[in-house]
């Protein structure tokens, strides 16, 4: 059996919160979801608990280990638009507060501002924000998403924020969306980003809470551990000290805890991945064009079929959604989402 008893104590990277270099083993870990099959370790900074994952893969791992492991998504131009447009209606703010949705940095973007989200992903955060009013630029690391910003018409660049991309342009708003924790060194993404701000300008990053409900309830199978693509986990005093290191100040902190997530929690809880064999759980979604040869029930039994779901969902939802708006309003929730604004000296 695993035991943290099995793994040394590390010596690792600075650790970003502290610059310490000295770290104690928590436990091993291993990829629960897609299957990469090495064997890892959760370890905690010796000055400042900071709990990181060991080793800690850098820029050149990464690009292998997603484009190995990490899935894919089908993405369709015309589902994105539609869901953009569903951003800005009167009840939107609602749905995404009980959802919990809303862990998203580009809903605090303001009508004229020009926002840069890193880690763009698809690009739905970005047309949302252009849906709000805003300017967008996007950064992606997946050269698949190319295509889909060329049909949508929207400037990503495909890279990282070292290349410096978008060199001669402010942001009024930075958006990392579930970003900073797959980042190998935070602190240094931090302070390059201070000098891509207008002034007044501020940064948005919404990243998983390992202080929070649902991880102390479900320990080693939190769905947010993610190992290895997750390298640092964050409590909300280790992310303060990490800011005020690189020179910028809390403007505001709160948790948001997507129902979603709890779903998967829960069905997570009760799957045990051996390590190097993928997760049913996170499968990969078929495209509808490979679905062709797969026998379709009759329309009338899919109705019933669906109803049935909606019911089902809706009574599963309800209290779950009781539960993670009071979890949140207690800050225990499984996102946090931090503001933060350069220090002005004086
Ligand atoms: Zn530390």
């Amino acid at each position: 059996m695993n035991t943290a008893e099995n793994i040394r104590p590390a010596s690792i990277p600075a650790c970003p919160v502290c610059g310490g270099q000295k770290a104690s083993a928590l436990r091993t870990a291993f990829d629960d979801r897609y299957g990469q099959p090495d064997l890892f370790a959760l370890v905690r900074c010796d000055q400042c608990g900071h709990c990181m994952t060991s080793p800690r893969l850098g820029e050149s791992d990464l690009g292998a280990l997603y484009g190995t492991y990490y899935p894919r998504k089908h993405v369709n131009v015309g589902d994105l638009r539609r869901e953009a447009r569903r951003a800005v209606t009167r009840l939107a703010p609602l749905r995404r507060w009980w959802t919990g949705t809303d862990n998203q940095g580009q809903y605090s973007v303001r009508p004229g501002e020009l926002m840069l989200d890193i880690g763009c992903g698809s690009g739905l955060s970005l047309l949302e924000a252009q849906a709000i009013g805003a300017q967008v630029r996007g950064i992606e690391a997946d050269p698949n998403v190319r295509r889909i910003a060329d049909e949508l018409g929207l400037q990503v660049h495909i890279g990282s924020l070292l290349d410096e991309p978008f060199a001669s342009e402010r942001f009024d708003l930075v958006v990392l969306n579930q970003v900073i924790e797959h980042v190998p060194d935070p602190d240094q993404t931090l302070e390059r980003l201070r000098t891509r701000l207008r002034p007044g300008g501020r940064v948005v990053l919404v990243f998983p809470n390992v202080r929070s409900f649902w991880c102390r309830l479900s320990g080693v199978r939190w769905i947010n551990w993610h190992v290895p693509y997750h390298l640092h986990h964050f409590s909300r005093g280790d992310f303060t000290q990490m800011a005020a290191r690189c020179g910028y100040r809390i403007k505001a902190v709160r948790t948001v805890t997507p129902n979603l997530w709890t779903v998967l929690q829960f069905r997570a809880n009760r799957l045990d991945i051996p390590r190097g064999s993928p997760s049913p759980m996170w499968a990969v979604s078929t495209p509808p064009a490979d679905r062709a040869g797969v026998p379709v029930p009759p329309p009338a039994r899919r109705l019933v079929r669906r109803i049935l779901r909606r019911i089902v969902l809706a009574g599963l939802m309800l209290p779950l959604a009781v539960i993670n708006r009071s979890i949140d309003a207690l800050g225990w929730g499984d996102s946090l989402m931090v503001e933060i604004v350069p220090v002005v000296k004086p």
